[in-house]
């Protein structure tokens, strides 16, 4: 487990495709549009790449599963999705820290059904999960979390019921692994 010089851009790249025909390889009844929105210019960061190669996936395989659940509620209750659209997009910014080297944030972002907040204080305990019994091991947000303070950064979530949610992680340019 060598840290190595990383593009974020590659992996997230590499990996919404990954998910999205992993996914639909699965159920063809599955679809959602995907997007990324990727600063040019990211400077790489030293990480463990398949440490924070995991986390973008767990994250993406969530958002995706939101915005599946969503249209799959939908029709359910209406036979169409009206004029909802899934979609998952995911973001790549430098972000400058005053008088520090400053680091790189990443955000996945979908329009799926929110986190009520009743529970989004629960979401990174480990084994927590809403998913049914094979869906989830309720294990990708608690190891996501650890792995990006492990790497020094931090892990946070914006949600709004009802609208989507944003999964984001900071990473540190320079950081000595703890
Ligand atoms: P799992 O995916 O196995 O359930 P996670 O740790 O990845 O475990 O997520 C825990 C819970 O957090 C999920 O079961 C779900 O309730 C909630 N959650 C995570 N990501 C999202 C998201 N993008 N939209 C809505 N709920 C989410
Ligand atoms: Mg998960």
């Amino acid at each position: 487990r060598d840290v190595q010089s990383t593009n974020l851009n590659t992996i997230a790249e590499e990996f919404i495709k990954l998910s999205y025909h992993g996914l639909r390889a699965k159920d063809k009844s599955f679809s959602a549009d995907f997007d990324t929105d990727l600063a040019p210019d990211l400077p790489k960061v030293e990480v463990v790449s398949q440490d924070i190669g995991r986390v973008i996936l767990n994250l993406i395989n969530n958002a995706f599963y939101a915005v599946d659940s969503k249209a799959k509620e939908l029709m359910a209750e209406n036979g169409s999705l009206g004029n909802y659209a899934p979609k998952v997009t995911i973001h790549s910014r430098l972000v400058d820290l005053e008088g520090e080297s400053g680091g790189v944030e990443i955000a996945v972002v979908d329009n799926g059904n929110g986190i009520p907040k009743a529970i989004k204080n629960k979401i990174f305990q480990p084994f927590f999960t809403t998913k049914p019994t094979g869906s989830g091991t309720g294990l990708g947000l608690s190891l996501s979390y650890d792995i990006i303070k492990m790497h020094g950064g931090d892990l946070r979530v914006k949600s709004k019921e009802g609208e989507g949610t944003e999964m984001i992680f900071f990473l540190p340019i320079k950081e000595k692994l703890q």
